[in-house]
Parts: C-alpha cells; structure tokens; sequence
C-alpha cells in the first residue's frame, strides 16, 4: 500500500479554499488555539519535480510560491463527510481497511485493523 496516494484531508480544504488545482500540497502546518478546539495553518504550493541530478524525480519546494490557509476541524469534518458519501469508503483507512500503528524509518511501517470502520473499509457516516 502506498500511503502517498492516499487523501489528504488538509489539501482537500485548502485547494478549494485557496481555488487551486490537484497539484498543490501542503509542505508547512502549524496548529492555532488549543485542542480540542485548535485550527490549523497550512502553507503550501506546486512544488517542483527535479528533472536531473542526484535527486531526480524528488519533489522540490526550492523557489516554490507559497500560500497560506486556515482549515479548522469543522473544515475536516466537512470533507471526511463529503469523502464518505461520494466513495462509500471509510476515510480513516480509505478503503484499505488498515491504519498505520507505526511507522519507522528502519523497519518501515506496522498496520492495523482501521478501527473506525472495524475493518470492513466501508463507510460509516
Ligand atoms: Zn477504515
């Protein structure tokens, strides 16, 4: 499973908050206020893909335009909902049915049964 092609729910808000197209990602995020009713800024653009060099095909943010914007929670929500009713596909897991319990850079990732859908990857809203 590749979690790369997964959603994300804070670009899902901010590209259409902010109007922009499928390529913008977010590449900073800070949270606002207090949890649990802390809201998040997000600064993100288009990066670039490197077309040569040691590092060819990464992703460079190197002169990139940044934008900012705030999602809040209710922003979230909106969105998971949204994701919900369209896919029929639960958004924790996106249909995978797994979550990442944890993540390590050596050993690479362990996963788990998704447990808001209780592994059926369908959607409960
Ligand atoms: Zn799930």
């Amino acid at each position: 499973m590749n979690e790369n092609s997964k959603v994300d729910f804070f670009e899902v808000v901010a590209r259409k908050k902010l109007g922009v197209g499928e390529g913008w990602r977010w590449c900073k995020s800070e949270a606002i206020g207090e949890p649990p009713n802390h809201e998040f800024l997000i600064e993100g653009g288009v990066p670039k893909t490197l077309k040569s060099g040691p590092n060819k095909g990464k992703t460079s943010w190197k002169g990139v335009p940044l934008l900012k914007c705030v999602v809040t929670r209710l922003d979230l929500e909106k969105a998971r909902a949204q994701y919900e009713a369209t896919t029929r596909t639960c958004w924790q897991c996106q249909g995978s049915k797994q979550t990442i319990a944890s993540s390590s850079r050596t050993d690479g990732n362990t996963y788990r049964e998704c447990t808001r859908c209780g592994g059926t990857g369908e959607a409960t809203l």
